[in-house]
């Protein structure tokens, strides 16, 4: 099947272009085995407390319906000094999140038998910067992203909080030219799947629903909002999720190079 007529490609950005769950996943690694040699814990169950804490905290502030809103992750937290964004919210998150982060560690230990705040804010100074230093791209992101340059207008439609997914970018900077617009939730007060933000994109490109198609691996965000405007969806699911019925994307993919033969002509 090939999807036909378009004029615009709008991407997502974490996981779709970016490889934002290996970086985390790295960062934690590096920062639990300094938890481990420290404290002899397990660094794998160091990480596994580490996240179920952070999770669990992050949902308890009065802050998290804000959070989900906008789509900002409690492991993006970990790491976001939240200095932009212009919503109060963002105010209260700048100052919860040092206490967060030192809290998420601090009780990861303790849930291991380990009672030591000294070195759960030790931890919690480590990840951000284990983060920073891994700003990971997919190979085939450049491949399909000069395929289409020219081609089509590109917009980068990305849920979070602006200075982190600025800060992301700027990890990758090669990435920034690609697109004629890029969108960040975090800026525009509302994240996917608000039909508002998918609105407000076609109106940056100055085209209708049916001329644009929304590439994403996220079902619930990505695939819903393009789907309840009536915008193509194409689903990235590199790995092999089973979905149900609920949201159903117009095409699914397991490679991002996959897209090319899409819209070939
Ligand atoms: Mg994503």
């Amino acid at each position: 099947m090939r999807i036909m007529g378009k004029q615009a490609v709008l991407f997502d950005l974490d996981d779709t272009l970016l490889w934002d769950d290996r970086s985390v996943k790295e960062a934690f690694e590096a920062t639990c085995q300094a938890g481990a040699e420290a404290s002899g814990v397990d660094p794998q169950q160091l990480e596994e407390a580490v996240r179920k804490e952070a999770r669990a905290l992050y949902e308890s502030y009065e802050t998290f319906p804000f959070t989900k809103m906008i789509g900002i992750n409690p492991f993006e937290g970990l790491w976001a000094n939240f200095r932009e964004g212009e919503q109060e919210e963002f105010r209260k998150l700048e100052q919860l999140a040092p206490g967060y982060r030192k809290e998420a560690w601090t009780r990861g230990l303790r849930a291991l038998g380990v009672d030591n705040a000294e070195l759960g804010a030790k931890l919690a100074d480590q990840f951000p910067a284990e983060r920073r230093k891994r700003p990971l791209v997919y190979d085939e992101t450049f491949r399909v992203l000069d395929a289409l340059k020219g081609k089509y207008k590109l917009l980068l439609l990305t849920n979070g909080s602006p200075d982190l997914q600025r800060e992301k970018l700027a990890g990758v900077p090669e990435l920034i030219p690609y697109f004629d617009h890029i969108i960040i939730s975090g800026e525009f007060g509302e994240g996917k799947p608000a039909a508002s933000i998918f609105r407000h994109a076609l109106e940056r490109l100055g085209i209708e629903p049916d001329h644009g198609i929304m590439v994403g691996d996220k079902l619930t965000t990505d695939i819903l909002g393009a789907n309840t405007i009536g915008m193509t969806s194409v689903w990235v699911n590199r790995h092999g999720a089973v979905r149900n019925d609920e949201i159903i994307p117009a095409h699914e993919i397991a490679h991002l190079e996959e897209l090319l033969l899409l819209l070939e002509q």
